[in-house]
C-alpha cells in the first residue's frame, strides 16, 4: 500500500535498523523500544492484522523466531525471556501486521497494563461464551 509506513521500509523508501530479511519477511528494530533489542517481524507483502494473513507466514516467523532470531537475541543481548506480541484493530498504531519481539530482563519490571476498572465478575464473562 503505497502510503504505509512499513510498506515504504520494505521498499526501502524509509530507513530502519534491519536485524534479518529473506523473501517473506523483513525484522527490524522499533524506534520507540519498550526493551532493549525491541524488534518488529513484519510480512514483506501488505496484510492488516491476523484476520487477513496468509497463516503460512505466521507459522514462517514462528520458525525464525524458535530457531534463529531467539538464539541471536539471547547471544547478543543476554536476555533472560521473549514476550511476543501482535495488536489488531484497537491498539494497532500501523496497519501492516507486525509481531512485536520483546527481549525480557530480570528486573525489567514490564507489564501489560489495562483498566481493572472495567473488569466484570468472571461468571458474568463465562456466560456469554456458555453452549445455551
Ligand atoms: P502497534 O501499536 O502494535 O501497531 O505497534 C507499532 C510499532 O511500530 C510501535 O511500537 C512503533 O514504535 C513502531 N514504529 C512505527 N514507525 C516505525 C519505524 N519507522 N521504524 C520502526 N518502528 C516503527
Amino acid at each position: 500500500m503505497s502510503d504505509c509506513i512499513f510498506c515504504k521500509i520494505i521498499k526501502g523508501e524509509i530507513p530502519s535498523y534491519t536485524i534479518y530479511e529473506d523473501e517473506i519477511v523483513k525484522v527490524f528494530l522499533d524506534v520507540n523500544p519498550v526493551a532493549n533489542g525491541h524488534m518488529l517481524i513484519i510480512p514483506k507483502k501488505h496484510y492488516e492484522n491476523v484476520f487477513d494473513i496468509d497463516p503460512s507466514i505466521i507459522s514462517h516467523s514462528t520458525n525464525l523466531i524458535r530457531e534463529k532470531l531467539y538464539p541471536m537475541i539471547k547471544e547478543k543481548l543476554n536476555c533472560d525471556g521473549l514476550t511476543i506480541a501482535q495488536n489488531n484493530g484497537f491498539g494497532q498504531e500501523v496497519k501492516h501486521y507486525h509481531i512485536h519481539l520483546i527481549p525480557r530482563f530480570e528486573n525489567d519490571n514490564g507489564k501489560m497494563s489495562f483498566d481493572k476498572d472495567m473488569l466484570k465478575p468472571i461468571d458474568e464473562v463465562y456466560s456469554k461464551f456458555e453452549k445455551k
